[in-house]
């Protein structure tokens, strides 16, 4: 079984991002950017279930600058046999990523799709459900496990009052949640190593997807300042703040 695993190239989570003077988005010159942090968690999730005897091979794929290649290689390293990447410059919304994963995912056949339940730049949620639906095949979002079973797959999904487990006829989409495993480092012998594996380079008109935006950002804006705390001398003065505020 082939599993196809979609890596986006984002922010990188411990940098603060700046917004532009502007507000027309994020500013991005000169940032360390890395591989969305749940999609390592994907990565981490593929390889496991190869090393299980579970999957033959894992295919990961970016869509983004000539840099995700980067992005790819670490994928690589990881443990991924073989990248591909489209190339575009342009910025992608979900349903765009989900359309080319559909048209890659018919090419490729794979058995299972894992990707981040959410890339930390646009925190949407959206391309691995959408994926769902353009394939019409089942989903299983926010997965806490994972397991293999004949051709199904059984995944715990972390909701709201505690784990789901559903059973998913594959090929399935799964998107993966914080607490599924550890990602391992890359070993420097495995980095050296990636770099003579395959990547493909290919563009969304490969794959007939049309990348224009349907939605339109109207402003980016830094979060609200959060106001200083005061502190207040004892619990008599705290009830008389709290009644001042007529929350109480
Ligand atoms: P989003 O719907 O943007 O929050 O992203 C959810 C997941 O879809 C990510 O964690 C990735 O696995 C995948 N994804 C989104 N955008 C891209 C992209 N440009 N290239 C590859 N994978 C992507």
């Amino acid at each position: 079984m082939k599993i196809l695993v979609p890596v986006k190239r984002v922010i990188d989570y411990n940098v603060k991002p700046r917004v532009k003077a502007d507000g027309t988005g994020v500013d991005l010159a000169n940032v360390k950017m890395s591989m969305n942090p749940f999609d390592e968690i994907a990565v981490e999730e593929a390889i496991r279930l190869k090393e299980k005897g579970a999957a033959t091979e894992i295919v990961a794929v970016s869509v983004g600058p000539a840099k995700a290649a980067e992005t790819l290689r670490t994928a690589l390293a990881m443990g991924a046999d073989r990248a591909i990447l489209i190339e575009t410059d342009e910025e992608v919304e979900p349903l765009a990523v989900a359309k080319i994963l559909k048209a890659i995912a018919d090419e490729e056949a794979p058995g299972l799709v894992i990707l981040g339940k959410q890339s930390i730049s646009d925190d949407s949620n959206q391309t691995g459900q959408m994926l769902a639906a353009l394939m019409g095949r089942p989903q299983g979002t926010f997965a806490n496990t994972v397991e293999v079973e004949g051709d199904a797959v059984i995944v715990k999904r972390e909701v709201d009052g505690g784990l789901q487990t559903v059973k998913l006829t594959m090929p399935a989409i799964v998107t993966t949640d914080l607490r599924l495993n550890e990602p391992r480092y890359a070993s420097l012998p495995n980095i050296m190593k990636a770099k003579q594996k395959p990547l493909a380079t290919k563009t969304a008109a490969d794959y007939g997807v049309d990348l224009a935006p349907r939605l339109k950002t109207l402003k980016v804006a830094e979060p609200p300042v959060r106001k200083a705390g005061e502190k207040v001398a004892d619990v008599a003065a705290l009830v008389e703040k709290v009644k001042a505020l007529g929350i109480a």
